[in-house]
């Protein structure tokens, strides 16, 4: 249960075996296993054999919805897999994917993650052209574009599919005899390519393909398709060039810290982060500690920067899990407290330094305060290794409505009084992109709401936060 963070939207996991033999299904279930942390609320597998694809997919983690007995029931050499949080669409078993369609050419499956920010507009043009649909979600919308187009071929059906969709994601589409992978013009989205034996994988992170034993190849380029078949791995490009803007959260927060995401290992730009933050806003303290899990290594980076000890300091509970009920507002502070601890022994009569990855409602922070002083802290100063998040997230991310934003009607003063601490300090805007080596473009849209592309309310099509 994450109360008070942004939440990913959803992971994809593919794999192509050229060995028709070989069961790839097993993989699949390794991969979406260390993709959990992108989605909690269903999970799904769809595996191509002897020109059929059948799915199996449901609510919940992925070991819930994959006893062996379900698992059992597919196998073949190509398949697909996916994790989903719900943003756009809502949380039922209609929109699990991956998506199956069967038409008089063939079947598909789709996984996606992202947010298309035209999806109304294409499923009315759809409906209006006699496509029924049994769910709210974009991949629906995706996957019948493509069947639409399927009888200019495969690449033809993709390229067309993919330039009539706007917004992000990363896609992975399977046929009957191929896998394959898009990633949207900016690159929002992450997804990588691997490789095993006699096979390929895509992954929306790198932790996925080492998980399998796979080697980590390169990253789906931003506005590249690949198709994986019997000839190898074809990559073509569509659309117009177009500047990379990926997802700056998936380095703060979203990926796993062993990740590499275009080029940017994700633990060592937390380090970084946290270096930068002791270099612009250091506070004299007996103790750094990091709040679980991405504040700890922004701590570590915030000691070394300022000579600050580290120290443990918090403890996260392992198995607060989705079956947590979602508190109310009222109850939420109290609710930090199953999920994290005060070491008492490590904070009592220091000055403390805290630091998290980011500041969404404030619940969480004014907790760990109160905690920290309660535990004997004798002064409690926040850092945080991002900015201020002021604006909601277009592309995938669930984000609270403006009006819950901590950041987005206080000043840093009113922040720093709310949540009680001595001092509080962010990282700054540079500081971030100094973080990620200012290595290709970035979003920082829930930062500076400026972003990569037009929104769904600029293009008049309001469909996520009524603002
Ligand atoms: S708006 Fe924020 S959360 Fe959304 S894609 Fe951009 S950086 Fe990521």
């Amino acid at each position: 249960m994450e109360t008070d963070k942004l939440r990913e939207e959803c992971g994809v996991f593919g794999v192509y075996s050229s060995d028709p033999e070989i069961n790839v299904v097993p993989l699949v279930y390794y991969g979406l296993f260390s993709l959990q942390h992108r989605g909690q609320e269903s999970a799904g597998i769809a595996v191509a054999r002897d020109g059929t694809i059948e799915a199996r997919k449901g609510m919940g983690l992925v070991g819930d919805v994959f006893d062996p007995a379900t698992l059992a029931q597919l196998s073949g050499p190509i398949a697909i897999g996916h994790v989903r949080y719900s943003t756009a669409g809502s949380s039922t078993i209609e929109n699990a994917q991956p998506f199956v369609s069967r038409f008089k050419l063939g079947s598909i499956a789709v996984a996606h993650n992202g947010n298309l920010t035209n999806a109304d507009v294409v499923r009315e043009l759809l409906e209006d052209a006699g496509v029924g649909f049994v769910s709210s979600s974009d991949s629906e919308v995706i996957i019948n574009l493509i069947a639409k187009n399927y009888k200019k071929g495969l690449e033809k059906a993709l390229t067309d599919t993919i330039q009539f969709i706007k917004g992000s994601y990363a896609l992975v589409v399977l046929t009957e005899k191929a896998l394959v992978g898009a990633r949207d013009p900016h690159g929002i989205r992450p997804l990588c390519l691997g490789k095993i034996e006699k096979g390929w994988i895509l992954a929306s992170e790198s932790c996925a393909i080492d998980a399998v034993g796979g080697e980590f190849v390169r990253d789906i380029e931003p506005g590249e398709i690949v198709i994986i078949d019997e000839h190898g791995v074809l990559s073509f490009r569509y659309g117009e060039k177009t500047a990379r803007a990926v997802c700056a959260f998936e380095f703060i927060y979203f990926a796993r810290p062993d990740s590499r995401i275009d080029g940017i290992d994700v633990y060592q730009s937390r380090i970084r982060a946290g270096e930068i933050l002791g270099r612009e806003s250091a506070v004299v303290a007996d103790l750094v500690i990091g709040v679980p899990d991405s504040g700890i290594p922004a701590a570590i980076g915030y000691g070394r920067a300022t000579g600050t000890p580290f120290g443990l300091g918090i403890v996260k509970s392992k198995y607060v899990g989705r079956t947590f009920i979602a508190p109310r507002q009222d109850e939420r502070e109290r609710a930090v407290s199953v999920k994290l601890n005060v070491i008492k022994s490590e904070v009592a009569g220091k000055r403390v330094v805290i630091i998290d990855d980011s500041i969404v409602r404030g619940t969480t922070s004014r907790r760990l305060v109160s905690l920290l002083r309660r535990a004997g802290a004798k002064e409690v100063h926040f850092r945080v290794c991002s900015p201020p998040v002021r604006f909601p997230c277009y592309f995938g991310i669930d984000t609270p409505h403006r009006k819950e934003l901590i950041g987005s009607a206080n000043n840093i003063k009113a922040i720093c009084e709310a949540i009680g601490a001595d001092s509080l300090a962010f990282l700054s805007t540079e500081g971030l992109l100094e973080a990620l080596n200012h290595q290709g473009g970035y979003c920082l849209g829930c930062f500076t709401g400026e972003y990569p592309l037009p929104t769904p309310g600029e293009v008049g099509l309001a469909k996520q936060n009524d603002l």
